[in-house]
């Protein structure tokens, strides 16, 4: 079947919530996909970093297909035997001391919602349904009607209101404004390290430190949302880890299912993860013994590849011949580990008529906002791919001058 086929058929009986490159992807190999008429490409994008291991990873693969022709799903009616050992493995690697598994990213944001208003009730003392939770401007953490309730993009918002309330909006990097809203009824604050979605946003050295060491002054909790950053991406095992911060509620997702299988999890300490006991939270797929088992074969490929240590390496190496670029259409080039971002000039015509052109290259990558081009490869590429890349780019700049 070609692509026009297949694209004539999604856009007719799929809903149409995506915007997506006009490529139809039929086989994946690490950092390399193919579309159904045979081309192949280099994939920048690593399904925004949930395919941090590159694609189809032979061990990951391995575990998931041993693992589903042995047991998938028990629901937690019963316990299973994967779910154990993910948790240990989980709590050596962070030094968290409990964990809670989700499916989705968003999934586990919502949890988190839900750790930190009990804790500020059982452990606060905040009075019932007073709880308040600081968010940010320009925040992305999911689409639940609770999440987008507190995004600020009108697109995500526009006509699925009513809003879940107790969500307090700040300027994004601003202590300031942090101080501010802090009030007696705040149970936490919730923070992407890095703000991916509305552009590789990246704060001034110092914010995360200041802004955890200030809800630690004034008992608030403060919650990461590292599904996108974490595991490696930014050149550390958290984005946090960077200013030596460690947060009270950590969120992970997108690469913890080694882009095999989607698996999401909340860490905690002891203290609030306890606050939950049975029937107060739930998901029938969470947990599940196929999910647990290529978590555990994602994060010992993460650590064995040393994916973290080629992140920080292959993503200064990327950014510094990035810089090089002379093009009339660049306002910055930002970045840290392999999560990078071109942010054009607004005269330049709109991110996407790169990202069209540099996948007639070969090279698959996508905006972000209008004025964003995010570069985010497995971090399993090679220098020799990233000067593959770099030609590829530097020669669409050079056209599109
Ligand atoms: C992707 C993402 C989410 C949502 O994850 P889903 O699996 O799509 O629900 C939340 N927060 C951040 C920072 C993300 O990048």
């Amino acid at each position: 079947m070609d692509s026009k086929y297949l694209i004539d058929v999604e856009d007719l009986y799929g809903a149409h919530n995506y915007n997506p490159l006009d490529v139809v992807i039929t086989k994946g190999k690490g950092i390399w996909v193919w579309d159904v008429e045979g081309n192949k490409y280099l994939d920048f994008l690593s399904a925004y970093s949930a395919v941090n291991h590159g694609h189809c990873h032979p061990r990951v693969v391995k575990a998931l297909i041993e693992q589903a022709k042995k047991l998938t799903l028990t629901s937690r009616a019963f316990r299973n035997d994967q779910w154990p050992l993910l948790t240990k493995e989980i709590c050596d690697l962070t030094g968290y001391e409990m964990v809670l598994a989700m499916n989705s990213g968003a999934e586990a944001v919502e949890t988190a919602i839900k750790a930190a208003r009990m804790w500020g009730y059982q452990k606060k003392g905040i009075p019932e349904n007073e709880a308040e939770i600081i968010v940010c401007a320009n925040n992305f953490h999911g689409r639940t009607v609770t999440i987008i309730g507190f995004s600020s993009e009108v697109l995500y918002r526009k006509d699925f209101g009513p809003f879940t309330p107790g969500f307090v909006e700040i300027p994004y990097d601003e202590l300031g404004a942090l101080e501010e809203a802090i009030n007696p009824n705040t149970a936490a604050f919730l923070v992407e390290p890095i703000q991916a979605e509305v552009g590789i946003i990246i704060p001034k050295e110092g914010y995360l430190r200041k802004a955890k060491q200030l809800c630690k002054e004034n008992n608030v909790l403060f919650m990461a949302d590292e599904i996108q950053t974490g595991l490696g991406r930014t050149g550390s095992l958290f984005a946090c880890d960077h200013e030596g911060v460690k947060p009270d509620i950590l969120i992970i997702g997108k690469s913890l299912g080694g882009g095999c299988y989607a698996i999401s999890a909340v860490l905690s300490q002891r203290e609030i993860l306890e606050l939950f006991t049975p029937g107060t939270h739930g998901s029938t797929f969470g947990a599940n013994p196929l999910a647990s088992a290529v978590a555990r074969a994602a994060l010992q490929v993460m650590q064995g590849e040393k994916m973290v240590e080629n992140s920080a390496e292959k993503g200064e190496y990327f950014l510094d011949k990035l810089r090089t670029i002379k093009s009339p259409h660049i306002k910055s080039v930002r970045g840290k580990g392999l999560l990078i971002g071109i942010e054009l000039l607004s005269d330049a015509g709109g991110a996407r008529r790169f990202c069209e052109a540099l996948k007639k290259e070969g090279l698959l990558c996508k905006e972000t906002h209008e004025h964003v081009i995010r570069f985010a490869p497995p971090l399993i590429i090679r220098k020799k791919d990233l000067d593959w890349a770099f030609k590829k780019i530097k020669k669409v700049f050079k056209e599109i001058d």
